[in-house]
C-alpha cells in the first residue's frame, strides 16, 4: 500500500481535487511549498482530505488478515498522512508567521477535528494490538537499532495516550482528560481576565516617573483603548514587571508588584486557586490509572532526564550556587539603595530598578554604540552562516526562485562539504502585526531516508525592520537569537535518519533546546565574532573595550534570573510529583512549604511564575517540564566546554559533532548518546563557569 492509493479516495471532500496545490507532492526542489499557487483557502480541504486520508491508511494497517510485522505495521504508519503532514506544514507556517482573517477562522475550525484525529489514531485498539505485538516481539527481530527505537517510540505514544487500559479503565481515563482539559481551559480564561484586571491604572502622571515619554504615551493609548481615562500599565505574564525597572515612585512599583503577585488571588470569579488545586489533584489521579506514581513519572519517561529525581537532582546541585549568585547581586542592591540615602531593605519590586542602576554604573552599554556593528546582513552570512561553514563545511547560496509567503522571507540552499544541495533554509526575520511574538524554528519538509524526503526549513523571529534603502541594525541580544534559531535549523538540516518519527529536532523537551543554545556560543567566538561584528559604515572592527563590556553584561543579574527560574521549576515539579491519594491543596500553603523545602524561599527573588499564574504549567504543555530550559542550558554549556578542550572552532571537531548528535534525531537513547560523544554524563560545572556562578560561591564563603 502506498499513501498514492488512497490520495484520491477523499477528494470528495468538500473543496478538494487535483486543483488543490497540495493535492500532489510538491514538484519543487526539496518539495518546498508551492506558495506561487496556494491560496488561503486551499489549507482547510487539503488538512480535511488529509485527515481522511490517513484515516483510511490506519484501517487498512489495522484491518490487515496478515500476522503483525515490523514491515506491514510500522512501515506503513511511518508512511502515513503525507497529506496531511504536507499541508500542515505550511499551514502552521502562515498561521504562525502571516496570518489573516481567513486563515483564523481555518484555525479555530480545524483545531478540534486535529485533536479528535490524534485520539482516533492513538486509540484504535486493533492498531495497538499489532504495534504491542511487534513490541513484544522486537528483540528476536532482527531489526536495526533505529527500527528498535522505532517500535519502542509508537509502543510508548499508544501506552501514555491510554491504549493499554480496558474499556472501562479507558472510559475513566476519557472523564479525567475531560475534567482536565476543561479545568486547563478554565483556567486560562480567568487568567486572561485576571491580568487585565490586574493592570494598574493612575490618573496621575507623576505616578509614573521614570517611563520614558513614549512608555508614557503607550500607557495614555491602553486607557483610551480600555475606554478610560489616565494611564494604564498592562501586566506581562511573570511576577516581575519590565516597568519596574524604570519606575522611580516606589509606591507605584509596590502596587504594581502586588498587582501582579495576586493577580488570580482576589477571591473573585478569577480566582484560579481551586483550579489548580483540582487540577493538580486529578493529573496524580490520572497518572496512576495509567500506572504511574506521579503525574511527572508519566510526563518524564519518555525524556532525557527519565525520571523526576533526575530532573530534581540537577536543581538542587543549582540552588546553592544560583541563590548565592543571587544574595551577592542582592548586597549590591542594598548598597545602591543606601548610596541615594534609601534607608530601607530591597523589597522584590525594587529589584529591577536598583539593578538597572547597578548594571549603568558598571557597564554602562548603549545600545545606540553597539548596534552599528551588529548589521543584520552581516550577522548573518559573515556570523551565523560562517561559523556554521567552518564547523561543518557547508556553504548557503540564496534561492530567489523557490516561492515564499511573504515578501520579506528569504531562501538560501544549502549545500554539503562535498558539494551536494543538504537542505532549503527560510528566513522570516522581521516584525510583522499578523506575526506571533518570538521566535522559533520549524520545517516544511522533514528528512527522511524512508520517505526519500530531504529538509525546507525555516527560521522566524521578530526583529525591527529598517526603512526602504536603510540598514537592519540589531541589538547583540537579536544577533544572539539568529545563532539560537540557527541551532535548531542545524539540527533539522543535519538529520540524517529512516523515520520521519525520529528525525531531526522530533526530540524530547529536555534535549531540544540543546543543539540551539549550544549554537549561541559562537557568537561570541572571537573568531566568529571578529568576522561580523564590523561598523557597517567604515567596515571597522568593534573597539575592545565594548566587547569586554558585552561579554560582562550578558552575566549580569544572572543569579535573579536563574533563582526565579529555578524557583519556578521546582514548584512545577513538586505539583506534579504529588501522589495520587493527595489531598486537595492549599495553593498558598503549598507552594510557602515547597519553596521552603527546596531553599528557594528568598524573599527578595520570587518565583518567575506563581502557582496561581504559571500558564505553562496549567494551561500550556509544559507541565512537569518546566525543569527543561535550565536542564538544556547545563547541555548547551557543557558541550561547548567539550569544544573548548579539542581547539575550538574546527571542522573535526564540528563534523563528530554533526555524525554523534546533530544528525541523530531520536534515534538512540538520548543520555547515551550524549555520554557517548561528551565521553561522560553531563555535569553543571560549565554552566556554573559561564554562567558566572563560580566566582560569587567563593565570595559567599
Ligand atoms: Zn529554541
Amino acid at each position: 500500500m502506498s499513501a498514492g492509493t488512497h490520495a484520491a479516495a477523499p477528494a470528495a471532500a468538500a473543496g478538494f481535487g487535483p486543483s488543490n496545490p497540495f493535492y500532489e507532492p510538491s514538484a519543487l526542489p526539496f518539495h518546498a511549498p508551492p506558495f506561487d499557487k496556494i491560496k488561503d483557502a486551499d489549507y482547510q480541504p487539503a488538512i480535511e482530505a488529509g485527515m481522511a486520508a490517513q484515516l483510511a491508511e490506519i484501517r487498512d494497517i489495522a484491518e490487515n488478515p496478515a500476522a503483525p510485522t515490523f514491515e506491514n505495521t510500522l512501515i506503513p504508519l511511518e508512511k502515513s498522512g503525507l497529506l496531511l503532514e504536507r499541508a500542515s506544514a505550511a499551514f502552521d507556517a502562515v498561521t504562525g508567521a502571516d496570518i489573516n482573517p481567513v486563515l483564523e477562522q481555518a484555525k479555530t475550525d480545524l483545531a478540534p477535528k486535529l485533536a479528535a484525529h490524534r485520539d482516533a489514531i492513538f486509540l484504535n485498539a486493533k492498531l495497538f494490538a499489532r504495534v504491542s505485538a511487534v513490541y513484544q516481539a522486537r528483540s528476536s527481530k532482527s531489526l536495526d537499532p533505529e527500527s528498535v527505537r522505532l517500535v519502542e517510540f509508537a509502543y510508548d505514544q499508544f501506552v501514555h495516550s491510554g491504549a493499554n487500559l480496558s474499556d472501562a479503565q479507558k472510559a475513566q481515563l476519557k472523564t479525567l482528560n475531560e475534567e482536565a482539559s476543561t479545568l486547563s481551559n478554565a483556567f486560562t480564561t480567568k487568567l486572561l481576565a485576571a491580568n487585565k484586571n490586574a493592570a494598574y491604572a493612575t490618573g496621575t502622571p507623576a505616578e509614573l516617573a521614570g517611563l520614558s515619554e513614549a512608555q508614557i504615551a503607550a500607557a495614555a493609548q491602553a486607557a483610551q483603548a480600555r475606554g478610560a481615562a489616565g494611564y494604564v500599565l498592562s501586566l506581562q505574564n511573570t511576577t516581575q514587571q519590565p516597568a519596574l525597572a524604570a519606575l522611580s515612585v516606589r509606591a507605584t512599583r509596590e502596587a504594581i508588584f502586588a498587582n501582579s503577585w495576586n493577580r488570580s488571588e482576589r477571591g473573585d470569579a478569577n480566582d484560579t486557586r481551586a483550579t489548580i488545586a483540582r487540577l493538580a489533584q486529578l493529573r496524580a489521579q490520572r497518572a496512576q490509572l495509567l500506572g504511574y506514581p506521579s503525574h511527572a513519572a508519566w510526563k518524564l519517561e519518555d525524556q532525557m532526564a527519565k525520571t523526576p529525581q533526575a530532573a530534581l537532582d540537577f536543581m538542587n546541585a543549582l540552588v546553592p550556587l544560583a541563590t548565592a549568585k543571587a544574595a551577592s547581586e542582592g548586597k549590591d542592591i542594598q548598597a545602591a539603595i543606601a548610596s541615594q540615602g534609601g534607608g530601607f531593605a530591597a523589597e522584590p519590586w525594587d529589584w529591577g530598578f536598583y539593578a538597572e542602576q547597578v548594571r549603568k554604573s558598571k557597564f554602562d552599554l548603549d545600545d545606540a554604540t553597539v548596534k552599528p556593528y551588529f548589521e543584520l546582513n552581516n550577522v548573518l552570512e559573515n556570523g551565523v552562516f560562517y561559523a556554521a561553514a567552518r564547523l561543518y563545511g557547508i556553504s548557503f547560496k540564496e534561492r530567489k526562485d523557490v516561492p515564499v509567503y511573504q515578501p520579506d522571507v528569504r531562501v538560501f540552499e544549502v549545500d554539503d562539504a562535498d558539494g551536494k544541495p543538504l537542505a532549503l533554509f527560510y528566513c522570516d526575520y522581521f516584525k510583522r502585526d499578523n506575526k506571533n511574538g518570538g521566535a522559533w524554528m520549524s520545517s516544511f519538509v522533514g528528512q527522511s531516508k524512508l520517505l526519500g524526503t530531504r529538509p525546507a526549513i525555516y527560521n522566524v523571529a521578530n526583529l525591527p525592520k529598517s526603512a526602504p534603502g536603510e540598514p537592519a541594525l540589531i541589538s547583540f541580544e537579536d544577533v544572539t537569537t539568529m545563532f539560537h534559531e540557527f541551532g535548531h535549523a542545524l539540527h533539522g538540516m543535519f538529520a540524517d535518519t529512516e523515520y520521519p518519527s525520529l528525525s531531526g529536532v522530533a526530540t524530547p523537551r529536555d534535549f531540544v533546546e540543546f543543539p540551539s543554545q549550544f549554537n549561541e556560543h559562537w557568537a561570541l567566538y572571537p573568531e566568529v565574532f571578529n568576522h561580523y561584528a564590523k561598523h557597517y559604515k567604515t567596515g571597522a572592527p568593534m573597539p575592545d573595550d565594548l566587547v569586554e563590556k558585552i561579554k560582562k553584561t550578558r552575566n549580569f543579574d544572572e543569579g535573579y534570573r536563574l533563582t526565579e527560574l529555578l524557583a519556578a521549576a521546582e514548584l512545577d515539579m513538586q505539583w506534579h510529583t504529588l501522589p495520587p491519594s493527595a489531598p486537595l491543596e492549599d495553593p498558598d500553603k503549598f507552594e510557602q512549604l515547597a519553596l521552603a523545602r527546596t531553599r528557594l524561599d528568598m524573599h527578595e527573588v520570587p518565583p518567575r511564575y506563581r502557582s496561581s499564574y504559571f500558564s505553562h504549567i496549567w494551561g500550556g504543555g509544559y507541565s512537569a517540564a518546566y525543569y527543561a530550559y535550565s536542564w538544556t542550558q547545563m547541555l548547551a554549556d557543557d558541550a561547548y566546554q567539550w569544544f573548548e578542550e579539542h581547539g575550538g572552532l574546527t571542522r573535526a571537531n564540528g563534523d563528530r559533532f554533526r555524525q554523534m548528535i546533530l544528525s541523530r534525531g531520536n534515534t538512540q537513547d538520548l543520555a547515551a548518546m550524549y555520554a557517548a560523544w561528551r565521553g561522560r554524563a553531563p555535569n553543571i560545572d560549565a554552566m556554573m563557569k559561564y554562567r558566572g556562578l563560580v566566582d560569587s560561591t567563593v565570595r559567599a564563603q
